[in-house]
């Protein structure tokens, strides 16, 4: 994808939220440099009589303090992080009130943590509004011969630290979201792959059984496929798994989900499909592959197993009953659809 097309998801189709597994790890280091960073500053300001500053600023280091602790004891944090956004905000304009330019450091290092706390699309919304704060307040407190000069390049430089953090995230999105691709989709064919069907299914019967809506499963293997490689070639066989793999996608109804098993096995998990209406579209697939092209001069046919989720079937069971009915459906003379008995 083009460099600002990763950019802009972040904000329209809202990329992963790639940090959130990481944030409460997170908690640790932050209340660490926090102590040894931030903590010697927070207390300067009550010695140095700035109070509102430094009640602001121990609120932040009570709350990630308070985090910290829980985690150590394996608890849930109390605090979510992005609380954290109020006091930090309240601390920055505290800060540039009273001893102008001093504050303006910590303006970076706090729209960097933004990105850490927050979404993206809410980092930038945070981080816009603290460049339009700070950029009001500076152009208005700081003496009128360096007020132009120094809000124009902390809005300039504010808004570039901002940029260059879109562009890790965007880089860290895209990089999450092939290593999800990689490792649940089949290259050859674009199906799914095994390890991948565990969990859809895992879930597809959680929600079956809630809700006690049926679901069906067919197992599909096509039939001499040793013939296709022994006689077209290995080149040839995968050209078949692919155009049979499209033939299927094609004919299915999108929310059903093709798998491919291994070989030249595949299965598709059709939700909300009773056994009868699932046999149905199983006649339909074995017809399309038959009369299909998939390969030149050579007729490819499948065998189909329908498996309907039965009360009290684990997932084993209800793949086997698949299995059982794809064996029957070979042991009939291939070519045809068998049904779970
Ligand atoms: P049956 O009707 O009993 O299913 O016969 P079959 O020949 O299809 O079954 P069998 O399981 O004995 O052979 C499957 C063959 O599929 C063996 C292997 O050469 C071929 N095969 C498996 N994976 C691939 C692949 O990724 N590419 C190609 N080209 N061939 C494959
Ligand atoms: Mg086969
Ligand atoms: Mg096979």
């Amino acid at each position: 994808r083009p460099m600002w097309r990763m950019i802009k998801s972040g904000f329209t189709t809202g990329d992963a939220d790639v940090f959130a597994p990481y944030r409460d790890r997170l908690i640790h280091l932050f209340t660490l440099a926090c102590l040894v960073i931030f903590a010697p500053f927070a207390l300067a300001n009550f010695l140095l009589d700035r109070v509102p500053l430094g009640i602001v600023t121990l609120i932040i280091i009570l709350i990630l303090l308070v985090n910290s602790w829980a985690i150590r004891r394996r608890k849930p944090p109390p605090v979510p992080l992005w609380v954290l956004v109020f006091p930090v905000i309240a601390a920055m304009i505290t800060a540039l009130l009273t001893p102008l330019y001093m504050a303006l450091a910590w303006l970076y290092p706090m729209a960097i943590l933004f990105y850490f706390i927050l979404q993206r699309g809410i980092a930038n919304a945070c981080v816009a509004a603290t460049v339009g704060i700070a950029g009001v307040l500076m152009y208005f407190l700081l003496p009128p011969d360096i007020s132009v000069r120094v809000t124009t390049r902390v809005v300039g430089s504010l808004t570039l630290t901002a940029v260059f953090c879109n562009i890790f995230l965007a880089i860290i999105s895209d990089l999450h979201r092939q290593l999800l691709h990689q490792a649940t989709v089949d290259p050859l064919t674009g199906a799914y792959n095994r390890r991948h069907m565990q969990r859809v299914l895992d879930e597809a019967m959680q929600r079956a059984g809630r809700s006690r809506l049926a679901a069906t499963l067919l197992v599909l293997d096509i039939d001499h496929f040793k013939q296709v490689n022994d006689r077209l070639g290995h080149a040839a066989g995968d050209q078949a798994l692919v155009r049979v793999a499209n033939s299927l996608r094609q004919h299915v109804r999108a929310t059903d989900v093709l798998f491919r098993m291994g070989g030249e096995e595949f299965l598709i998990f059709l939700p909300e499909t009773t056994q009868d209406a699932a046999a149905i579209v199983a006649e339909k697939l074995r017809q399309d592959i038959e009369t299909g092209e998939t390969t030149p001069g050579h007729t490819l046919t499948i065998s189909i197993g329908v498996s309907g989720l039965r009360d009290g079937d684990t997932l084993e069971q209800w793949l086997a009953a698949g299995d059982k009915a794809l064996y029957q459906a070979k042991n009939s003379g291939r070519n045809r659809v068998c049904v779970r008995d």
